[in-house]
């Protein structure tokens, strides 16, 4: 109840006291300590069976781990990723009957060139980071974002065992090195390469924030992917909060992604075939996380992002995450109440789940296959219409113009696909046009591209893609009137 006191101030008014401290833990009656989900007062140690019990609950539910599997724990340093960490640790170290049987790894993506950190502050953080997952135990390996650029464009590759792995600039930490070894070999791995300049400049050719964070999180999905199948991986866990993922589903809505929610909330992503991303944290709030953190001495490392003091307008990301945190300080079930509508969303699934076409980019199911009148199409129409003005005025300063007119051709200097028969073109000059690379890119992708100035910084895996389907095209023209019947 409120009242209002003389200054005209809306005071809460105080219930009658019930002792020292009116709440105790639900479970024991023990003085609570914290306050978890809404209104549910917990001690510390009951507030950990909680918090362990609903992490190990989580893969239980999803029956996709089994016995002896290995998996690659995606850690950044930050809040969530070290409580998924902490608690898998924890896991293991259970009784029988609660133990979490599976062989994690951890794996470290430096991102510093996003933010513009010189190499000797990237070596710095990534000693940190490297000492954070040495304390751990498990086997770690550091990789750096712009490795993203010279994945190679195969869709398949064979699985390596980590001694065989030729990971670029990567580093594998179960080696035994001393400190000075240790440090002398995480300055080698920041030194700027051939991808670091490429990865530079193809985010510095997106002008908008919403791009270019689009651009980073496509980067770092892909090369976990590559990192897993060249270390021998199957399974990767990454440390999303069910907050993160709530405000995820209202931008994707925003971005016009909303047929790749689905499965980019859910526990199990299996956009891709061989590599399957789980989301254990996705039960938590970043409050929860939080607590847990502080009252089990949990140690993170706050780290500088994009938007990291660009402002709540900056971009959808930033503006759906403020929008999702000021009303979940005032109304607790936000998070909740967001995440479970995300939870029921489904996008039309195919008949035959081999045909599903994906995106290039982002690997969610494309959404472009769609009738003459829809959003889609309107949308295109009146974007060729803007187009004709600005063509007929003169207006050379539209940059979806010269994308859209340009055909790009790929940098002669990235290397050999390796795929060994015969159809690697890597090495050759090849030119793709923006209308054929937007058949191979799902509606929020095309947007993000739509920014991007040279089409030719785009990663190689997604080039390739795309002039393979032109050939294929080409192909199906040429052979057409031999075919019996023809093919959609
Ligand atoms: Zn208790
Ligand atoms: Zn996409």
């Amino acid at each position: 109840m409120c009242q209002v006191d003389d200054e005209g101030i809306s005071v809460l008014e105080k219930k009658p006291s019930l002792g020292v401290n009116p709440r105790d833990c639900m479970k024991c009656g023990e003085k609570a300590v914290v306050i978890a989900r809404i209104k549910d007062p917990f001690c510390r140690s009951c507030f950990l069976n909680y918090f362990t019990h609903r992490f190990r609950a989580t893969f239980g539910k999803a029956k996709v781990i089994r016995d002896g599997d290995k998996v690659l724990l995606a850690f950044s340093g930050g809040q969530c990723s070290s409580a998924m960490v902490s608690l898998v640790k924890r896991g293991l170290d259970q009784s029988t009957h609660k133990k979490l049987r599976f062989i994690p790894a951890l794996i470290y993506i430096d991102e510093g060139l996003v933010t513009g950190q010189s190499k000797e502050d990237r070596a710095t953080t990534c000693q940190r980071i490297s000492h954070m997952m040495r304390e751990t135990g498990f086997p770690w390996f550091i990789a750096t974002l712009e490795e993203a650029l010279g994945i190679p464009a195969q869709t398949t590759v064979q699985m390596k065992s980590p001694d065989a792995c030729q990971a670029g600039a990567s580093f594998h930490g179960n080696q035994d090195l001393s400190a000075d070894e240790l440090a002398g070999k995480l300055e080698e791995i920041c030194l700027e390469t051939d991808c670091t300049q490429e990865c530079k400049d193809l985010l510095a050719s997106v002008t908008s924030l919403t791009a270019k964070q689009d651009l980073v999180s496509n980067l770092r999905h892909r090369l976990l992917i590559h990192k897993a199948r060249q270390l021998g991986y199957h399974k990767v866990a990454v440390g999303d909060s069910g907050t993160r993922l709530s405000s995820g589903i209202l931008s994707s809505l925003a971005k016009g992604k909303g047929a790749a929610i689905p499965v980019a909330m859910a526990f199990v992503d299996d956009r891709c075939s061989d590599v399957t991303f789980l989301r254990p944290m996705r039960e938590f709030t970043s409050k929860e996380i939080a607590v847990y953190n502080a009252l089990f001495n949990v140690d993170s490392l706050f780290q500088p992002t994009l938007s990291t003091m660009a402002g709540e307008y900056a971009s959808i990301d930033t503006l759906t995450e403020t929008f999702v945190n000021d009303l979940q300080t005032n109304f607790p079930s936000t998070v909740s109440t967001v995440f479970r509508t995300g939870e029921k969303m489904c996008s039309a699934e195919s008949d035959d789940p081999e045909a599903v076409k994906r995106c290039s980019l982002c690997m969610s199911v494309l959404d472009t296959a769609v009738g003459k009148s829809s959003a889609l199409h309107a949308t295109r129409f009146s974007l060729q219409l803007s187009r004709k003005e600005h063509s007929s005025t003169g207006d050379n300063s539209c940059k979806s113009v010269s994308l859209n007119d340009a055909t790009c051709t790929s940098s002669s200097s990235r290397q050999c696909c390796g795929q060994g028969d015969g159809s690697c073109h890597s090495n050759q000059k090849k030119s793709v046009s923006a209308e054929s690379l937007n058949e191979t890119l799902c509606y929020g992708c095309q947007v993000t591209v739509r920014e991007v100035r040279d089409l030719n910084q785009l990663p190689h895996y997604v080039l390739e893609q795309c002039a393979k389907m032109e050939r294929r095209s080409r192909m199906r023209d040429e052979i057409k009137d031999f075919l019996l019947c023809e093919e959609s």
